[in-house]
Protein backbone atom coordinates (compact mmCIF):
# COMPACT_ATOMS: atom_id res chain seq x y z
CA UNK A 1 0.00 0.00 0.00
CA UNK A 2 2.86 2.53 1.21
CA UNK A 3 4.06 2.10 -2.45
CA UNK A 4 1.52 4.22 -4.13
CA UNK A 5 1.94 7.22 -2.41
CA UNK A 6 3.35 10.24 -4.12
CA UNK A 7 1.94 13.35 -1.92
CA UNK A 8 2.56 13.57 1.32
CA UNK A 9 0.19 16.56 3.10
CA UNK A 10 1.58 18.34 6.25
CA UNK A 11 -0.76 20.04 8.40
CA UNK A 12 -0.38 21.58 11.89
CA UNK A 13 -4.57 20.17 12.72
CA UNK A 14 -6.42 18.22 10.83
CA UNK A 15 -9.98 17.70 11.36
CA UNK A 16 -10.93 14.19 11.07
CA UNK A 17 -14.15 13.43 13.21
CA UNK A 18 -15.40 15.48 15.31
CA UNK A 19 -14.62 13.32 18.27
CA UNK A 20 -11.03 14.20 17.45
CA UNK A 21 -10.29 17.28 18.81
CA UNK A 22 -7.13 17.89 17.27
CA UNK A 23 -8.29 21.17 15.22
CA UNK A 24 -9.01 24.89 16.34
CA UNK A 25 -11.02 26.15 12.88
CA UNK A 26 -11.08 26.83 10.03
CA UNK A 27 -7.19 25.96 8.94
CA UNK A 28 -7.96 22.47 10.67
CA UNK A 29 -11.67 21.59 8.70
CA UNK A 30 -9.67 22.76 5.24
CA UNK A 31 -7.31 20.24 6.10
CA UNK A 32 -9.82 17.44 7.07
CA UNK A 33 -12.37 18.53 4.07
CA UNK A 34 -8.95 18.13 1.56
CA UNK A 35 -8.28 14.91 3.05
CA UNK A 36 -11.78 13.68 2.37
CA UNK A 37 -12.04 14.88 -0.86
CA UNK A 38 -8.42 13.58 -1.81
CA UNK A 39 -10.04 9.56 -0.85
CA UNK A 40 -13.07 10.30 -2.43
CA UNK A 41 -11.02 11.39 -5.78
CA UNK A 42 -8.25 8.19 -5.09
CA UNK A 43 -5.60 11.12 -5.01
CA UNK A 44 -2.43 8.55 -3.74
CA UNK A 45 -1.59 11.00 -0.58
CA UNK A 46 -1.06 10.63 2.88
CA UNK A 47 -1.15 13.07 5.84
CA UNK A 48 1.06 14.35 8.56
CA UNK A 49 -0.32 16.35 11.85
CA UNK A 50 0.50 15.76 15.76
CA UNK A 51 -1.89 14.44 18.68
CA UNK A 52 -3.38 16.85 20.69
CA UNK A 53 -4.28 14.98 23.67
CA UNK A 54 -5.47 17.70 25.43
CA UNK A 55 -7.24 19.08 22.18
CA UNK A 56 -7.47 22.92 21.12
CA UNK A 57 -9.67 23.37 24.45
CA UNK A 58 -12.90 23.03 26.08
CA UNK A 59 -14.79 25.97 26.02
CA UNK A 60 -16.85 27.44 28.58
CA UNK A 61 -18.68 31.03 29.04
CA UNK A 62 -20.08 31.94 32.19
CA UNK A 63 -23.75 34.30 32.77
CA UNK A 64 -20.95 37.37 31.61
CA UNK A 65 -19.53 35.70 28.80
CA UNK A 66 -16.29 35.15 30.29
CA UNK A 67 -14.19 32.03 28.74
CA UNK A 68 -12.54 29.65 30.61
CA UNK A 69 -10.45 26.88 28.96
CA UNK A 70 -10.06 23.11 29.92
CA UNK A 71 -8.38 20.48 28.55
CA UNK A 72 -10.35 18.59 26.33
CA UNK A 73 -10.97 14.57 28.11
CA UNK A 74 -10.84 12.02 25.11
CA UNK A 75 -9.90 8.88 24.66
CA UNK A 76 -7.14 8.39 21.89
CA UNK A 77 -7.83 4.55 21.21
CA UNK A 78 -10.97 4.87 20.84
CA UNK A 79 -10.74 6.50 17.35
CA UNK A 80 -7.05 6.51 16.83
CA UNK A 81 -5.26 3.12 16.20
CA UNK A 82 -1.47 3.03 17.74
CA UNK A 83 0.98 2.09 15.76
CA UNK A 84 4.49 0.78 16.33
CA UNK A 85 6.56 2.74 14.78
CA UNK A 86 8.93 5.09 16.30
CA UNK A 87 11.58 8.06 15.32
CA UNK A 88 13.52 10.52 17.68
CA UNK A 89 14.47 13.98 16.55
CA UNK A 90 17.20 16.07 17.84
CA UNK A 91 15.20 19.43 20.24
CA UNK A 92 17.48 21.57 22.27
CA UNK A 93 20.56 18.90 21.81
CA UNK A 94 18.44 15.63 23.22
CA UNK A 95 17.13 13.03 21.62
CA UNK A 96 13.07 13.08 21.58
CA UNK A 97 11.39 10.18 20.70
CA UNK A 98 7.95 10.26 18.68
CA UNK A 99 5.50 7.52 18.43
CA UNK A 100 2.88 7.36 16.27
CA UNK A 101 -1.28 6.93 15.96
CA UNK A 102 -3.08 6.15 12.95
CA UNK A 103 -6.58 7.27 10.93
CA UNK A 104 -7.72 6.29 7.85
CA UNK A 105 -10.39 8.14 5.97
CA UNK A 106 -12.47 6.62 3.39
CA UNK A 107 -13.45 7.94 0.33
CA UNK A 108 -16.95 7.30 -1.52
CA UNK A 109 -15.11 5.01 -3.49
CA UNK A 110 -13.82 3.08 -0.40
CA UNK A 111 -9.93 3.99 -1.16
CA UNK A 112 -8.33 5.27 2.27
CA UNK A 113 -5.87 8.26 2.93
CA UNK A 114 -3.76 7.61 6.07
CA UNK A 115 -3.52 10.36 8.93
CA UNK A 116 -0.38 10.01 10.54
CA UNK A 117 -0.25 11.48 14.07
CA UNK A 118 2.22 12.21 15.63
CA UNK A 119 3.05 11.76 19.85
CA UNK A 120 5.75 12.76 21.81
CA UNK A 121 4.19 11.43 25.02
CA UNK A 122 6.65 8.83 25.89
CA UNK A 123 7.75 7.52 28.81
CA UNK A 124 11.21 8.05 27.87
CA UNK A 125 10.90 11.88 26.93
CA UNK A 126 11.56 13.87 29.60
CA UNK A 127 8.30 16.07 30.85
CA UNK A 128 8.46 19.18 28.94
CA UNK A 129 8.92 17.10 25.49
CA UNK A 130 5.77 14.70 26.71
CA UNK A 131 3.74 17.58 26.91
CA UNK A 132 4.82 19.19 23.54
CA UNK A 133 2.17 17.33 21.72
CA UNK A 134 -0.77 18.01 24.45
CA UNK A 135 -2.18 21.50 23.54
CA UNK A 136 -2.98 23.03 20.08
CA UNK A 137 -1.63 26.46 19.48
CA UNK A 138 -0.60 26.54 23.41
CA UNK A 139 2.70 27.30 24.93
CA UNK A 140 5.30 30.41 24.02
CA UNK A 141 7.22 30.66 20.87
CA UNK A 142 9.64 27.86 22.20
CA UNK A 143 7.26 25.54 22.64
CA UNK A 144 5.56 26.41 19.31
CA UNK A 145 9.20 26.18 17.68
CA UNK A 146 9.68 22.60 19.36
CA UNK A 147 6.13 21.61 17.95
CA UNK A 148 6.83 22.52 14.60
CA UNK A 149 10.33 20.18 14.66
CA UNK A 150 7.96 17.32 15.41
CA UNK A 151 6.06 18.03 12.73
CA UNK A 152 8.32 19.38 10.29
CA UNK A 153 11.44 17.18 10.85
CA UNK A 154 9.73 13.92 12.90
CA UNK A 155 6.76 13.58 10.06
CA UNK A 156 9.51 13.55 7.48
CA UNK A 157 11.66 10.97 9.49
CA UNK A 158 8.46 8.78 10.51
CA UNK A 159 7.27 8.83 6.41
CA UNK A 160 10.95 7.28 5.95
CA UNK A 161 10.30 4.63 8.53
CA UNK A 162 7.03 3.88 7.34
CA UNK A 163 9.01 2.93 4.00
CA UNK A 164 7.23 5.96 1.95
CA UNK A 165 11.17 6.27 0.15
CA UNK A 166 12.99 9.17 -1.43
CA UNK A 167 11.80 8.07 -4.67
CA UNK A 168 7.78 7.91 -3.99
CA UNK A 169 6.91 10.71 -2.39
CA UNK A 170 7.53 13.75 -5.15
CA UNK A 171 5.37 16.32 -3.79
CA UNK A 172 5.08 17.77 -0.02
CA UNK A 173 2.69 20.01 0.78
CA UNK A 174 2.99 22.67 3.55
CA UNK A 175 -0.46 23.67 4.67
CA UNK A 176 0.72 26.62 5.95
CA UNK A 177 4.20 27.67 7.70
CA UNK A 178 3.86 25.66 10.55
CA UNK A 179 5.39 22.47 8.69
CA UNK A 180 7.92 24.28 6.75
CA UNK A 181 10.97 22.68 8.78
CA UNK A 182 10.49 19.67 6.48
CA UNK A 183 12.24 21.68 3.88
CA UNK A 184 15.56 21.23 6.42
CA UNK A 185 15.36 17.80 6.41
CA UNK A 186 14.74 16.98 2.86
CA UNK A 187 17.84 19.09 2.46
CA UNK A 188 19.98 16.83 4.40
CA UNK A 189 18.59 13.80 2.92
CA UNK A 190 19.85 15.39 -0.15
CA UNK A 191 23.08 16.48 1.33
CA UNK A 192 23.68 13.03 2.25
CA UNK A 193 25.10 12.32 -0.33
CA UNK A 194 26.66 15.17 -1.16
CA UNK A 195 29.02 16.40 2.04
CA UNK A 196 29.91 19.63 2.39
CA UNK A 197 28.64 22.51 4.76
CA UNK A 198 27.05 24.52 2.70
CA UNK A 199 24.18 24.04 0.41
CA UNK A 200 24.71 23.98 -3.21
CA UNK A 201 22.24 25.67 -5.61
CA UNK A 202 21.08 21.94 -7.28
CA UNK A 203 20.27 20.41 -3.95
CA UNK A 204 18.05 23.74 -3.37
CA UNK A 205 16.39 23.23 -6.75
CA UNK A 206 15.72 19.76 -6.33
CA UNK A 207 14.07 20.07 -2.77
CA UNK A 208 12.33 23.20 -4.09
CA UNK A 209 11.10 20.38 -6.90
CA UNK A 210 9.09 18.86 -4.16
CA UNK A 211 7.54 21.29 -1.77
CA UNK A 212 4.16 22.98 -2.43
CA UNK A 213 2.77 25.75 -0.06
CA UNK A 214 0.12 27.40 0.90
CA UNK A 215 -0.22 30.64 2.49
CA UNK A 216 -3.85 31.15 4.79
CA UNK A 217 -3.96 34.07 6.30
CA UNK A 218 -2.68 37.54 5.96
CA UNK A 219 -2.99 38.25 9.50
CA UNK A 220 0.49 39.13 10.58
CA UNK A 221 0.22 36.87 13.65
CA UNK A 222 -0.87 34.03 11.78
CA UNK A 223 2.52 34.10 10.48
CA UNK A 224 4.91 32.49 13.25
CA UNK A 225 8.47 34.11 13.54
CA UNK A 226 11.36 32.90 15.79
CA UNK A 227 14.42 34.93 16.99
CA UNK A 228 17.04 33.23 15.57
CA UNK A 229 18.82 32.56 18.95
CA UNK A 230 15.88 30.45 19.82
CA UNK A 231 16.44 28.91 16.64
CA UNK A 232 19.77 28.09 17.37
CA UNK A 233 19.27 26.43 21.27
CA UNK A 234 16.06 24.20 19.32
CA UNK A 235 17.89 22.80 16.33
CA UNK A 236 21.26 21.47 15.79
CA UNK A 237 23.79 24.08 13.64
CA UNK A 238 21.61 23.62 9.50
CA UNK A 239 23.85 25.24 6.61
CA UNK A 240 20.88 27.19 5.90
CA UNK A 241 20.75 29.35 8.91
CA UNK A 242 23.56 30.91 6.78
CA UNK A 243 21.91 31.15 3.99
CA UNK A 244 19.91 34.47 3.86
CA UNK A 245 17.79 33.36 0.48
CA UNK A 246 16.94 30.15 2.95
CA UNK A 247 16.52 31.71 5.83
CA UNK A 248 15.03 35.09 5.61
CA UNK A 249 15.26 37.40 7.32
CA UNK A 250 17.14 40.13 9.77
CA UNK A 251 17.54 37.74 13.10
CA UNK A 252 14.62 35.56 12.71
CA UNK A 253 13.28 32.93 11.30
CA UNK A 254 9.81 32.98 9.30
CA UNK A 255 8.27 30.03 8.16
CA UNK A 256 6.48 31.59 5.59
CA UNK A 257 9.62 32.78 3.98
CA UNK A 258 11.00 29.31 4.54
CA UNK A 259 8.12 27.68 2.75
CA UNK A 260 8.28 30.42 0.09
CA UNK A 261 12.09 30.08 -0.60
CA UNK A 262 11.66 26.28 -0.86
CA UNK A 263 8.76 25.85 -2.57
CA UNK A 264 8.32 25.80 -6.51
CA UNK A 265 4.76 26.46 -6.33
CA UNK A 266 2.92 28.52 -3.78
CA UNK A 267 -0.95 29.41 -3.48
CA UNK A 268 -3.15 31.67 -1.65
CA UNK A 269 -6.80 30.52 -0.72
CA UNK A 270 -8.66 32.51 -2.70
CA UNK A 271 -8.35 35.65 -5.81
CA UNK A 272 -7.78 38.27 -3.40
CA UNK A 273 -5.72 36.49 -0.79
CA UNK A 274 -3.40 35.84 -3.30
CA UNK A 275 -3.02 38.89 -4.53
CA UNK A 276 -2.85 40.40 -0.77
CA UNK A 277 -0.24 37.79 -0.46
CA UNK A 278 1.87 38.99 -3.48
CA UNK A 279 1.73 42.72 -1.65
CA UNK A 280 2.65 41.70 1.75
CA UNK A 281 4.89 38.98 1.11
CA UNK A 282 7.00 40.65 -1.73
CA UNK A 283 10.51 41.96 1.20
CA UNK A 284 10.81 45.29 1.65
CA UNK A 285 14.32 44.73 0.30
CA UNK A 286 13.09 42.61 -2.55
CA UNK A 287 15.72 40.53 -3.55
CA UNK A 288 12.96 37.87 -4.16
CA UNK A 289 10.03 38.47 -5.98
CA UNK A 290 7.42 35.86 -5.36
CA UNK A 291 4.90 33.88 -7.48
CA UNK A 292 1.56 33.43 -5.61
CA UNK A 293 -0.96 31.82 -7.60
CA UNK A 294 -4.82 31.14 -6.13
CA UNK A 295 -6.90 27.88 -5.70
CA UNK A 296 -9.84 29.00 -3.76
CA UNK A 297 -10.61 26.74 -0.55
CA UNK A 298 -13.68 24.68 -0.47
CA UNK A 299 -15.62 22.34 1.75
CA UNK A 300 -15.94 18.05 1.67
CA UNK A 301 -19.78 17.98 -0.18
CA UNK A 302 -21.34 14.91 1.89
CA UNK A 303 -19.63 16.15 5.68
CA UNK A 304 -21.41 19.26 5.50
CA UNK A 305 -24.81 18.98 4.07
CA UNK A 306 -27.34 18.15 6.50
CA UNK A 307 -29.76 15.03 6.37
CA UNK A 308 -32.63 17.11 4.99
CA UNK A 309 -30.91 17.71 2.40
CA UNK A 310 -29.00 15.14 1.87
CA UNK A 311 -32.28 13.00 1.32
CA UNK A 312 -33.52 16.11 -1.08
CA UNK A 313 -30.63 15.62 -3.29
CA UNK A 314 -30.86 12.04 -3.03
CA UNK A 315 -34.98 12.05 -5.12
CA UNK A 316 -33.44 15.09 -7.01
CA UNK A 317 -30.01 15.01 -7.96
CA UNK A 318 -28.83 11.28 -8.99
CA UNK A 319 -24.68 10.98 -8.66
CA UNK A 320 -24.22 13.91 -6.28
CA UNK A 321 -22.22 12.15 -3.96
CA UNK A 322 -19.92 10.92 -6.16
CA UNK A 323 -19.13 14.18 -7.96
CA UNK A 324 -20.05 17.31 -6.65
CA UNK A 325 -20.33 19.56 -9.70
CA UNK A 326 -23.69 17.93 -9.73
CA UNK A 327 -25.23 19.95 -7.59
CA UNK A 328 -25.73 22.59 -9.58
CA UNK A 329 -28.99 20.75 -11.03
CA UNK A 330 -30.54 22.30 -8.13
CA UNK A 331 -32.09 24.59 -10.41
CA UNK A 332 -34.30 21.55 -11.44
CA UNK A 333 -35.64 21.18 -7.64
CA UNK A 334 -39.03 22.25 -7.00
CA UNK A 335 -38.54 25.53 -4.86
CA UNK A 336 -41.26 24.40 -1.97
CA UNK A 337 -39.61 21.24 -1.58
CA UNK A 338 -36.01 23.36 -1.59
CA UNK A 339 -38.28 25.67 1.34
CA UNK A 340 -39.59 22.13 3.15
CA UNK A 341 -35.87 20.74 3.54
CA UNK A 342 -35.10 24.04 5.01
CA UNK A 343 -37.71 24.29 7.48
CA UNK A 344 -36.19 21.22 9.11
CA UNK A 345 -32.80 21.95 8.89
CA UNK A 346 -33.86 24.72 10.77
CA UNK A 347 -36.11 22.78 13.29
CA UNK A 348 -33.00 20.48 14.09
CA UNK A 349 -30.93 23.76 15.01
CA UNK A 350 -34.13 25.46 16.96
CA UNK A 351 -34.56 22.39 19.32
CA UNK A 352 -30.98 21.90 20.17
CA UNK A 353 -30.42 25.32 21.18
CA UNK A 354 -33.66 25.66 23.12
CA UNK A 355 -32.62 22.32 24.37
CA UNK A 356 -29.05 23.41 25.61
CA UNK A 357 -30.40 27.40 26.64
CA UNK A 358 -33.95 27.45 27.60
CA UNK A 359 -34.21 30.66 25.29
CA UNK A 360 -37.08 30.02 23.58
CA UNK A 361 -36.35 30.77 19.65
CA UNK A 362 -39.09 30.23 17.32
CA UNK A 363 -39.14 28.49 13.95
CA UNK A 364 -40.85 30.82 12.47
CA UNK A 365 -38.27 33.82 13.22
CA UNK A 366 -35.82 35.03 10.39
CA UNK A 367 -32.80 33.42 12.18
CA UNK A 368 -29.37 35.08 11.34
CA UNK A 369 -26.56 32.86 11.95
CA UNK A 370 -23.06 33.74 12.58
CA UNK A 371 -20.24 31.48 14.31
CA UNK A 372 -16.48 31.46 13.71
CA UNK A 373 -13.18 32.09 15.87
CA UNK A 374 -13.59 34.90 18.38
CA UNK A 375 -11.16 37.64 17.44
CA UNK A 376 -11.15 41.63 16.38
CA UNK A 377 -10.94 41.15 12.82
CA UNK A 378 -14.09 38.84 12.50
CA UNK A 379 -16.05 41.88 14.12
CA UNK A 380 -18.77 39.73 15.31
CA UNK A 381 -20.00 42.82 17.06
CA UNK A 382 -20.89 44.73 13.60
CA UNK A 383 -24.72 44.05 13.80
CA UNK A 384 -24.99 45.93 17.27
CA UNK A 385 -23.26 49.00 16.44
CA UNK A 386 -26.62 51.09 15.87
CA UNK A 387 -28.81 49.22 18.21
CA UNK A 388 -31.65 51.65 17.89
CA UNK A 389 -31.64 51.28 14.00
CA UNK A 390 -31.38 47.27 14.57
CA UNK A 391 -34.78 47.96 16.57
CA UNK A 392 -36.51 49.84 14.11
CA UNK A 393 -35.75 47.20 11.10
CA UNK A 394 -37.25 44.64 13.91
CA UNK A 395 -40.41 46.80 14.20
CA UNK A 396 -40.84 47.83 10.65
CA UNK A 397 -39.98 44.72 8.56
CA UNK A 398 -40.50 41.76 11.22
CA UNK A 399 -38.82 39.90 14.21
CA UNK A 400 -35.35 38.56 14.42
CA UNK A 401 -33.03 36.23 16.29
CA UNK A 402 -29.50 35.42 16.24
CA UNK A 403 -27.96 32.25 17.11
CA UNK A 404 -24.10 32.85 17.81
CA UNK A 405 -20.78 30.35 18.80
CA UNK A 406 -16.95 30.79 18.31
CA UNK A 407 -13.96 30.12 20.76
CA UNK A 408 -11.64 32.77 21.14
CA UNK A 409 -7.58 31.98 21.70
CA UNK A 410 -7.03 31.79 25.34
CA UNK A 411 -4.20 34.13 24.74
CA UNK A 412 -6.50 36.75 22.91
CA UNK A 413 -7.47 39.34 24.91
CA UNK A 414 -9.59 41.58 22.32
CA UNK A 415 -11.25 38.75 21.16
CA UNK A 416 -12.62 37.42 25.14
CA UNK A 417 -13.88 40.87 25.50
CA UNK A 418 -15.93 40.73 22.11
CA UNK A 419 -17.38 37.77 23.45
CA UNK A 420 -18.32 39.85 26.56
CA UNK A 421 -19.27 42.57 24.48
CA UNK A 422 -21.94 39.95 22.77
CA UNK A 423 -23.56 39.01 26.21
CA UNK A 424 -24.09 42.24 27.23
CA UNK A 425 -26.04 42.78 24.04
CA UNK A 426 -27.87 39.98 24.54
CA UNK A 427 -29.27 41.16 27.92
CA UNK A 428 -29.92 45.20 26.32
CA UNK A 429 -31.95 43.69 23.77
CA UNK A 430 -33.81 40.97 24.98
CA UNK A 431 -36.94 42.34 24.89
CA UNK A 432 -36.70 43.00 21.22
CA UNK A 433 -34.61 40.07 19.31
CA UNK A 434 -33.39 37.05 21.05
CA UNK A 435 -29.37 36.50 20.77
CA UNK A 436 -27.77 33.44 22.34
CA UNK A 437 -24.39 32.42 22.18
CA UNK A 438 -23.44 28.76 22.40
CA UNK A 439 -20.31 27.39 24.51
CA UNK A 440 -17.56 25.60 22.93
CA UNK A 441 -18.19 25.67 18.93
CA UNK A 442 -17.14 22.99 17.08
CA UNK A 443 -17.80 20.35 13.59
CA UNK A 444 -20.81 19.43 14.99
CA UNK A 445 -22.53 23.04 15.92
CA UNK A 446 -21.09 23.89 12.76
CA UNK A 447 -22.75 21.91 10.52
CA UNK A 448 -26.51 22.63 12.63
CA UNK A 449 -25.71 26.46 12.11
CA UNK A 450 -25.12 26.62 8.82
CA UNK A 451 -27.48 24.60 7.79
CA UNK A 452 -30.60 25.78 10.19
CA UNK A 453 -29.75 29.50 9.82
CA UNK A 454 -32.14 31.56 7.56
CA UNK A 455 -29.44 33.69 6.53
CA UNK A 456 -25.55 33.19 7.31
CA UNK A 457 -23.84 36.53 8.42
CA UNK A 458 -20.26 37.57 7.86
CA UNK A 459 -18.06 40.51 8.72
CA UNK A 460 -14.52 40.87 8.57
CA UNK A 461 -12.44 43.78 8.26
CA UNK A 462 -11.15 43.64 4.86
CA UNK A 463 -8.55 42.29 3.49
CA UNK A 464 -8.07 39.64 6.12
CA UNK A 465 -10.42 37.23 5.78
CA UNK A 466 -8.14 34.92 3.39
CA UNK A 467 -11.44 32.63 2.49
CA UNK A 468 -13.46 32.26 5.07
CA UNK A 469 -15.19 28.46 4.39
CA UNK A 470 -18.62 28.42 6.83
CA UNK A 471 -20.67 30.27 4.55
CA UNK A 472 -19.51 27.67 1.76
CA UNK A 473 -21.14 25.03 4.16
CA UNK A 474 -24.14 27.40 4.30
CA UNK A 475 -24.42 27.21 -0.06
CA UNK A 476 -24.33 23.40 0.00
CA UNK A 477 -27.50 23.85 2.14
CA UNK A 478 -29.43 26.47 0.82
CA UNK A 479 -28.78 29.06 3.03
CA UNK A 480 -27.47 32.34 1.62
CA UNK A 481 -24.82 34.54 3.05
CA UNK A 482 -24.97 38.12 3.53
CA UNK A 483 -21.35 38.95 3.96
CA UNK A 484 -18.57 41.16 4.17
CA UNK A 485 -17.06 41.48 0.31
CA UNK A 486 -13.46 39.43 0.86
CA UNK A 487 -12.25 35.94 1.16
CA UNK A 488 -13.88 33.68 -1.05
CA UNK A 489 -17.08 35.91 -0.75
CA UNK A 490 -16.02 38.51 -3.51
CA UNK A 491 -16.14 34.89 -5.97
CA UNK A 492 -19.31 33.92 -4.81
CA UNK A 493 -21.54 36.64 -4.21
CA UNK A 494 -24.14 37.20 -7.31
CA UNK A 495 -25.71 40.11 -5.37
CA UNK A 496 -29.61 39.20 -4.50
CA UNK A 497 -29.13 35.60 -6.69
CA UNK A 498 -26.85 33.93 -4.38
CA UNK A 499 -27.05 36.21 -1.19
CA UNK A 500 -25.99 40.10 -0.27
CA UNK A 501 -23.10 41.74 0.13
CA UNK A 502 -21.88 44.21 3.04
CA UNK A 503 -20.49 47.47 1.12
CA UNK A 504 -18.51 47.30 -1.73
CA UNK A 505 -15.34 45.05 -2.86
CA UNK A 506 -12.75 48.08 -1.93
CA UNK A 507 -9.05 49.11 -1.90
CA UNK A 508 -7.35 48.71 1.77
CA UNK A 509 -8.95 51.62 4.40
CA UNK A 510 -8.96 52.35 7.59
CA UNK A 511 -10.84 50.60 9.62
CA UNK A 512 -12.46 52.87 11.98
CA UNK A 513 -15.28 54.24 8.86
CA UNK A 514 -15.28 51.35 7.34
CA UNK A 515 -17.05 50.16 10.71
CA UNK A 516 -19.67 52.51 10.93
CA UNK A 517 -20.43 52.35 6.98
CA UNK A 518 -20.15 48.63 6.71
CA UNK A 519 -22.94 48.11 9.62
CA UNK A 520 -25.27 50.80 8.25
CA UNK A 521 -25.20 48.55 4.38
CA UNK A 522 -25.91 45.68 6.86
CA UNK A 523 -28.96 47.26 7.79
CA UNK A 524 -29.44 48.77 5.06
CA UNK A 525 -29.74 44.91 3.39
CA UNK A 526 -31.85 43.65 6.52
CA UNK A 527 -33.95 46.21 5.84
CA UNK A 528 -34.65 46.82 2.00
CA UNK A 529 -33.57 43.09 0.80
CA UNK A 530 -33.55 39.97 2.98
CA UNK A 531 -36.17 40.99 5.72
CA UNK A 532 -38.84 41.56 2.94
CA UNK A 533 -37.72 38.54 0.85
CA UNK A 534 -38.11 36.36 3.82
CA UNK A 535 -41.19 37.40 5.20
CA UNK A 536 -43.29 38.57 2.24
CA UNK A 537 -41.55 37.00 -1.10
CA UNK A 538 -40.61 33.62 -0.63
CA UNK A 539 -40.74 32.95 -3.94
CA UNK A 540 -37.80 35.37 -4.09
CA UNK A 541 -36.05 33.91 -1.24
CA UNK A 542 -35.94 29.99 -2.15
CA UNK A 543 -35.00 31.13 -5.64
CA UNK A 544 -32.11 32.62 -3.74
CA UNK A 545 -31.31 29.77 -1.69
CA UNK A 546 -31.62 27.87 -5.47
CA UNK A 547 -29.30 29.52 -6.51
CA UNK A 548 -26.82 29.28 -3.11
CA UNK A 549 -26.85 25.44 -4.11
CA UNK A 550 -26.66 25.00 -7.63
CA UNK A 551 -23.72 28.31 -8.31
CA UNK A 552 -21.95 28.28 -4.87
CA UNK A 553 -22.39 24.93 -3.73
CA UNK A 554 -21.73 23.05 -7.07
CA UNK A 555 -18.12 24.98 -7.36
CA UNK A 556 -16.97 26.03 -3.65
CA UNK A 557 -16.24 22.20 -2.48
CA UNK A 558 -13.20 20.49 -2.28
CA UNK A 559 -13.66 18.40 -5.07
CA UNK A 560 -12.83 21.33 -7.48
CA UNK A 561 -10.19 22.52 -5.20
CA UNK A 562 -8.74 18.99 -5.49
CA UNK A 563 -8.59 18.68 -8.73
CA UNK A 564 -7.28 22.35 -9.10
CA UNK A 565 -4.05 20.99 -6.70
CA UNK A 566 -3.57 18.17 -8.70
CA UNK A 567 -3.53 20.29 -12.12
CA UNK A 568 -1.89 23.39 -10.78
CA UNK A 569 -0.06 21.95 -7.63
CA UNK A 570 0.97 18.09 -7.68
CA UNK A 571 1.63 17.77 -11.46
C1 LIG B 1 -15.91 25.72 9.02
C2 LIG B 1 -15.44 25.93 10.42
C3 LIG B 1 -14.65 27.03 10.74
C4 LIG B 1 -14.20 28.04 9.71
O1 LIG B 1 -15.17 29.01 9.50
P1 LIG B 1 -14.78 30.38 8.79
O2 LIG B 1 -16.00 30.88 8.18
O3 LIG B 1 -13.75 30.05 7.75
O4 LIG B 1 -14.23 31.26 9.83
C5 LIG B 1 -14.24 27.20 12.06
N1 LIG B 1 -14.60 26.31 13.01
C6 LIG B 1 -15.36 25.25 12.74
C7 LIG B 1 -15.71 24.31 13.84
C8 LIG B 1 -15.82 25.02 11.43
O5 LIG B 1 -16.57 23.94 11.18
Amino acid sequence: MNNDRSIAYFSMEVAVMNEVPTYSGGLGILAGDTIRSGADLNIPMIAVTLLYRHGYFYQKLDDDGNQSEEAVRWDVEDHLVAMEEKVTVRIEGRDVEVGLFRYDVRGQGGYTVPVYFLDTDLPNNDDYHRKLTHNLYGGDKRYRLCQEVVLGIGGMKMLRRLGYSQNQIRRFHMNEGHASLLTLELLNEQMEDNEGTSIPPNILEAVRQKCVFTTHTPVPAGHDRFPMDLVKQVLDYHPAFDMPQVFCCEGELNMTYLALNLSHYTNGVAKKHAEVSRKILTPKHDFAHYTIDSITNGVHARTWISPPFRNLFDAYIPGWREDSFNLRYACGIPREEIWQAHVKAKRLLIDIVNRRTNIGLDADIFTLGYARRATAYKRPDLIFLDIDRLQKIVNDQGPIQIVYAGKSHPGDENGKALIRNIFQRIDQLKDVIKVVYLDNYDMAMASLFTSGSDIWLNTPEPPMEASGTSGMKAALNGVPSLSILDGWWIEGCIEGKTGWSIGENQEIESAADSRSRDAHSLYDKLEKDILPAFYNDRELFTDIMMHAIALNGSFFNTQRMMQQYMTQAYQ
